[in-house]
């Protein structure tokens, strides 16, 4: 299998996870885009949204939503890019949740001062 994000799921690439159920994963994208970027993917190799099985599907905003009360976020985007037109890179349907900075200090996330 040479998806990357299978082979992540499988644990044969390492990640910085956040959370993993039994049809879901969270981990810190790899590039990020802000402090506590993250990937919510479902375990379901699967490349758009239309692919990926409804029972699948339904985990994955209730665990972003855990990761963003866990993480202290408080503004932040969720995005999910589907084919190379829409900008996605990687094949296998997944979730951004990048937290945004503030004016203030630069940062809206915590993930251990909570
Ligand atoms: P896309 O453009 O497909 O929506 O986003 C793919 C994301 O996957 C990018 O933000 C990229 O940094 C991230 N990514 C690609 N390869 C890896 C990897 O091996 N590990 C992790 N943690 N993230 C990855
Ligand atoms: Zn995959």
């Amino acid at each position: 299998m040479s998806c990357i994000f299978c082979r992540i799921i499988k644990g044969e690439i390492p990640s910085f996870k956040l959370f993993e159920s039994e049809k879901t994963l969270a981990f810190l994208d790899i590039g990020p885009l802000s402090q506590g970027h993250a990937l919510v993917i479902p375990k379901f190799h699967g490349a758009k949204l239309a692919d990926i099985p409804d029972d699948h599907l339904s985990e994955v905003l209730p665990v972003l939503k855990k990761i963003v009360t866990a993480s202290g976020a408080v503004d932040y985007n969720v995005l999910q890019n589907n084919g190379t037109i829409a900008h996605q890179e990687v094949p296998h349907v997944h979730f951004h949740l990048i937290p945004k900075p503030n004016e203030k200090d630069g940062l809206t996330i915590g993930w251990n001062s909570k």
